[in-house]
């Protein structure tokens, strides 16, 4: 049987490989849009995104669609970047077997199921935003997407608003994905209609190695689903609270990944805003993924003065109510750079949100009398600063002593790549 981890590899490597630049912002396209609804993509292009990106079954037998990549062409690009993206040193790049299905394990039934019991139709102006279809069949004739296309492997997880599937394109070739549904009267009900259609716009114009992929989306009367990149290695968080905390190699490159990822973030004027470890996913081969774009703000030159985010993972000046920038994410790295490496957040109060609150205010960063004063536990000392501009600016992030440590050799971050 072909392994996820070997067909992901490749994928990984498409992504750096195809260095493409990224799409343009949903507020700066020129498309031609529904109302209420910026950018969409055409079908076609999400094709084109699944064809270059996304884990097809068998890639040695390209399908027939001329949008297809030959299967020598996969391969090279595999071998080239193969030492770029891996977390290891460089090493020639497996080629992934032919005629072997991925498993994507058994269907426990729960859409139909769930769909019956749950979820209302919506009707008016939230039907028409929450109309969320990445197809336009305008011009072109063009496939649609619906649940029909899937064969639908086991489940993946519950999320606030419905389940998340791992699942399978019945066209050929067989694309790997994850399909998250939602269901649109919990979203009316939350009251939360603008920040899925948000959340939804961000994501899919975003394409870094670190960052989840969206590659499409579509809905039907009581549901909106969502084509997402298969993080094959589940939930960051899961890992944390096995481990309780992660080794100073482990720690140093989840946080160079992130460092990585949130200057690409910030170069497309996007703030994420709820860094913390249940937003982050991991790929087959551990390379984390950013997801969950919930609170993420498009915002180009913009301050905000919303208060969001986790409490533990709250800045200063969120905690204060005053204005707040890119800088929020800086502040939420040192919080995670602290939480992988001693098992807790720096200002958790578990008896008390007030002291909390009081401690992040005051930056009281403490570390256990156990802990060396050596150079990991210097950068969160770093990034936790109460003034947003005197934390550490990502690209010194990367180039912190302790991170360059237990960077692999010979591994050139994908901002290098002018990704
Ligand atoms: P969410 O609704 O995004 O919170 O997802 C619920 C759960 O489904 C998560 O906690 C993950 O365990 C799982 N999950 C969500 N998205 C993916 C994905 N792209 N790949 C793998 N698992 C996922």
């Amino acid at each position: 049987m072909a392994t996820i981890g070997a067909v992901t590899r490749q994928i990984a490597a498409l992504e750096i490989s195809a260095k493409k630049p990224a799409a343009t912002t949903a507020s700066s396209s020129s498309n031609p849009v529904r109302p209420g609804h910026s950018k969409q993509p055409s079908q076609e292009k999400v094709t084109k995104l699944l064809t270059k990106f996304a884990a097809p079954v068998n890639p040695n037998h390209p399908p027939s669609s001329k949008l297809a990549p030959s299967s020598s062409s996969l391969r090279n690009q595999t071998n080239q970047a193969q030492a770029h993206t891996s977390n290891e040193a460089p090493k020639k790049a497996s080629p992934v077997p032919t005629h072997q299905p991925i498993d994507i394990g058994r269907y426990d039934g729960g859409l139909e199921k769930e769909n019956e019991e749950r979820g209302e139709k919506v009707y008016g102006d939230a039907a028409s935003e929450l109309a969320l279809d990445s197809s336009v069949a305008r011009r072109y004739p063009t496939r649609e997407w619906n649940l029909h296309s899937f064969d639908i492997g086991r489940p993946l997880g519950k999320g606030k608003f419905g389940r998340v599937y791992m699942v399978r394109t019945k066209s050929e070739p067989k694309y790997i994905l994850a399909l998250k549904t939602l269901y649109k009267s919990e979203i009316v009900q939350s009251r939360v209609e603008k920040q899925i259609r948000r959340e939804i716009e961000i994501q899919q114009n975003l394409r870094h190695p670190n960052v989840l992929r969206l590659y499409g989306y579509f809905h039907d009367e009581k549901r909106i689903f969502l084509m997402l990149e298969f993080a094959g290695k589940g939930e960051l968080y899961k890992q944390l609270s096995k481990h309780g905390s992660f080794s100073e190699k482990r720690s140093a490159r989840y946080i160079d990944q992130m460092a990585d990822a949130l200057s690409y973030l910030h170069s497309k004027h996007v703030i994420h805003r709820d860094i913390k470890p249940e937003n982050l996913l991991l790929g087959i081969n551990g390379e984390l993924k950013v997801a969950d774009f919930g609170w993420s703000v498009h915002a180009p030159g913009n301050r905000r003065k919303t208060m969001c985010g986790t409490l533990d993972y709250l800045p200063p000046e969120m905690v204060e109510q005053k204005e707040h920038n890119e800088r929020v994410d800086h502040w939420a790295l040192g919080v995670l750079t602290y939480e992988f490496l001693i098992g807790n957040p720096p200002f958790e109060d578990r008896d008390s949100v007030n002291n909390t609150y009081r401690r992040i205010a005051s930056v009281d960063l403490r570390f256990p009398i156990t802990c060396r004063p050596t150079l990991e536990i210097s950068l969160p000392g770093y990034l936790l600063k109460h003034e947003p501009q005197d934390r550490l600016p990502l690209s010194e992030v990367m180039k912190h002593p302790w991170i360059v440590k237990y960077r692999p050799k010979g591994q050139i971050r994908p901002s290098q790549l002018g990704m």
